[in-house]
């Protein structure tokens, strides 16, 4: 097959400025071979098939934060209380019905990444439950094996069981796209010296792993003194929180002490966090992501995105779960900023949905059209009015005017579907 050449009204690559009347050619294993200008990249190829968009192309979105095996709790966890009730709630739930075993519900959350256009996610697990689906959506990413335990015995026993399982199972996995790597929950539900394991083994094998940092107050109040709705919360339910040696600082602080502020850990949430960790946060380059939509849920409250712009850090996006967010749709949570936060600008947003996710993820060849890379392609249909800014436009339009024009498969070539 000829490579195909798309013409649309304007391209998003990902990062740089929009480019109106722009064309791109893709070959049939998806590979960009030119991106620009509709008046330099149609004379460059000519004779190959040009098909007229009418609307915008831009790279398959990278949603870097999800639980998509907790998919059956869609719409029963109710929100609005903060997160100790939120989790609460959600782990009774999640007793009394096993949301991980049910494949239904994770098969139709997948679907729907899929038709969202999603390439790749960064899936925190407990059980693995939701790697087929994605695996069979063609969602990629990383695979973040998540580990709790107050007492250090036991939570360092249940890594190495863990690791065992991982490993067993990927060989059922599909090469290529998917990688996989344990994940300290948080740094107050996980004893630091798991989490100091955790990290070195993620940094002996090159690969990356996510924690939950500074989400809600009673994870700091925890942190700092011991005490709060989480403590409380936790004695209640007989966690062994006496094992766990309380650090008297900040999340940040505790965060930077066990190693998680680097380059190769994704910090998750920062709804509560202070400007001066913001500080050291942005000093240490760790990708940050943010989940807007389920901390409206839960905590009624958002990150502060302004201060982190500001601060020189371009949060990736993540959806978190259906049990505290109403779709896997990752155009959604940018919109929720957009309708919030009306000086940033749809660029920086749009940017944050792809190439910043893909950045957070480490995998520079998706969330940019580029020549060269094989990021999927999506469309956004509808009439840009003159002087609309295309950003925008991909922000407002509703998910089902959004198409695959070329579809990633995990670990082999992809097909133009357009
Ligand atoms: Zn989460």
């Amino acid at each position: 097959m000829t490579p195909r050449i798309f013409h649309a009204d304007a391209i998003l690559p990902g990062e740089e400025a929009p480019l109106y009347d722009g064309a791109l050619v893709i070959d049939e294993n998806g590979m960009l071979l030119d991106v620009g200008p509709a008046g330099e990249v149609l004379p460059r190829h000519a004779g190959a098939p040009v098909q007229r968009m009418i609307g915008v192309l831009l790279p398959a979105l990278v949603n870097a934060h999800a639980h998509v095996e907790l998919s059956a709790l869609r719409g029963k966890v109710s929100g609005g209380h903060g997160f100790v009730p939120w989790v609460e709630r959600m782990m009774g739930l999640r007793a009394a019905e096993r949301p991980e075993d049910d494949a239904e519900a994770i098969e139709l959350a997948a679907a729907d990444m899929e038709r969202f256009g999603t390439v790749a996610v960064g899936e925190v697990t407990n059980t693995l439950g939701a790697v087929g689906a994605l695996a069979r959506h063609g969602i990629g990413g990383a695979v973040f094996h998540e580990i709790f335990g107050f007492d250090r015995e036991r939570a360092l026993a249940k890594l190495a069981a863990m690791n065992e399982e991982r490993m067993a199972r990927a060989v059922e996995w599909p090469k290529g796209d998917i990688v996989h790597a344990p994940a300290p929950h948080t740094v107050y539900t996980t004893h630091p010296d798991v989490v100091r394991e955790v990290v070195a083994e993620v940094r002996a094998s090159g690969a990356r792993t996510t924690v939950h940092l500074a989400e809600h107050p009673a994870e700091r109040s925890f942190l700092a003194h011991g005490s709060g709705p989480f403590a409380d919360f936790a004695s209640r339910i007989k966690f062994p929180i006496e094992r766990f040696p309380v650090p008297h600082a900040g999340p940040v602080k505790v965060a930077a002490d066990l190693g998680l502020l680097a380059p190769d850990v994704l910090l998750v949430h920062l709804t509560d966090v202070r400007s001066e960790e913001l500080d050291s946060i942005a000093a240490s380059s760790a990708p940050v992501v943010l989940c807007p939509r389920s901390n409206l849920f839960i905590e009624v409250k958002l990150p502060p995105l302004l201060e982190m712009l500001d601060a020189g850090i371009v949060p990736a996006l993540g959806t978190d779960s259906l049990a505290s967010n109403a779709s896997l749709d990752l155009l959604a949570e940018a919109r929720a900023l957009a309708d919030r936060f009306p000086s940033v600008s749809p660029r920086t947003l749009v940017r944050m949905a792809t190439a910043a996710g893909a950045s957070a993820l480490g995998r520079a060849d998706l969330g940019r059209l580029k020549k060269g890379l094989r990021p999927g392609v999506l469309s956004v249909q509808g009439s840009l009015k003159p002087g609309d800014d295309p950003c925008a436009f991909v922000l407002r339009q509703p998910a089902a005017a959004r198409k695959w024009v070329s579809r990633r498969r995990l670990g082999e070539h992809t097909g133009v579907v357009a």
